[in-house]
């Protein structure tokens, strides 16, 4: 049976459906998993991906792309091939895809966050659903066992605090994440009655497709509607890892500096930034997320797509299962922006 996913040198190409999954070159048609950069990019004929993503990718990739929506879970046909998509749980409207053709059927995940039994569920997008199916094609982001993220409480307890503590004594508490699902989760768990909050013209206009997707988030202030320095020193100050002292960054004065990231679980790495806090918060599953969602769908075989691709295929392996890596240009730059460059395995070990 010929595989219904395969590598082309555009990106992830299903033969009998002629189309590909979030190529990274022109493509006549692609199905996108979610907006992030390395994933949904610029010049394809045709979009199609999940409703509730649209305002985001219109957002990023113009308001013109030639974009289909559907529901999660709702199918079409393309050349025979069923395409449907399931909740990733990893940024608002981020989906796995599901190829069905002659009773075969791959998943191909995009970027996914588990949710840990338990834990309150991600108010910012739906949890990830395990699609059962022969071949999974999963990223490997964090697929190193020193990754576990704590629950979600406990750290935005830990941010809530350290936000606290900088306003009592006067101090800005600015924190570097990802403008696109990092900075909306962060303004969804924290506590805003702790004082104003600062965003980055670069996650204004995402948070702006959150709200209009029904997410509800705190209200936000732009730097240029605060006057008054008292406020600015009492607020949470959410910026891109490149705004990091720079002139924007500048007028907070005598700020305290943190950066939310899945890497801070890496002590080496945490010294290296120079920042004063490091919060691991991620929206990539963790080790054991990675392992209890390729073991939910039953597929034989697993396809590694990026990340920590050899330690996950030969841990698979030793399982029993079948897997190997395909190469992608994925990358992880909503996890590693900041000065430092994301660990090696060295570093991890
Ligand atoms: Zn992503
Ligand atoms: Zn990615």
């Amino acid at each position: 049976m010929p595989d219904l996913i395969v590598q082309r040198p555009e990106g992830l190409y299903c033969p009998p459906g002629d189309f590909y999954i979030d190529p990274w070159r022109r493509v006549e048609r692609a199905v996108i998993t979610h907006a992030h950069a390395d994933h949904a990019r610029t010049g394809h004929g045709h979009y199609l991906a999940t409703a509730v993503s649209e305002g985001l990718l219109r957002a990023r990739l113009g308001a013109g792309i030639n974009l289909q929506g559907l529901a999660y879970g709702e199918t079409v046909e393309h050349h025979g091939v069923r395409i449907s998509l399931h909740p990733a749980g990893h940024v608002l409207g981020s989906a796995q895809v599901r190829v069905e053709h002659r009773g075969r059927v791959w998943v191909a995940s995009g970027d996914y966050r588990t949710t840990p039994a338990g834990a309150r569920p991600d108010r910012t997008c739906a949890p990830f659903e395990a699609v059962r199916c022969h071949v999974f094609i999963t990223e490997s982001t964090f697929g190193l066992p020193i990754y576990r993220w704590r629950p979600d409480a406990e750290l935005f307890g830990q941010i809530n605090r350290w936000w606290a503590d900088n306003a009592a004594t006067g101090r800005a508490s600015v924190l570097s994440c990802y403008s696109l699902g990092k900075a909306q989760r962060i303004l969804a768990g924290v506590d805003a009655s702790l004082g104003p909050i600062i965003c980055h013209g670069a996650a204004e206009p995402l948070n702006e497709a959150y709200r209009a997707a029904g997410v509800p988030l705190p209200a936000t202030l732009s730097v240029n509607e605060v006057s008054d320095p008292a406020v600015l020193r009492r607020a949470l100050v959410l910026c891109p890892g490149a705004a990091m002292g720079s002139s924007w960054t500048k007028r907070f004065g005598d700020y305290a500096d943190a950066f939310a990231s899945g890497w801070m679980q890496v002590r080496g790495w945490r010294r290296r930034g120079g920042l004063d806090r490091g919060f691991v918060l991620s929206d990539h599953a963790d080790w054991p997320g990675l392992l209890g969602a390729i073991g939910a769908t039953g597929a034989e075989r697993i396809i590694a797509t990026h990340g920590s691709v050899p330690v996950l295929v030969r841990y698979l392996q030793e399982q029993g299962l079948q897997a190997e890596g395909f190469d992608t240009e994925y990358g992880d730059e909503h996890e590693a922006q900041a000065e430092a460059p994301p660990p090696t395995e060295a570093d991890a070990a």
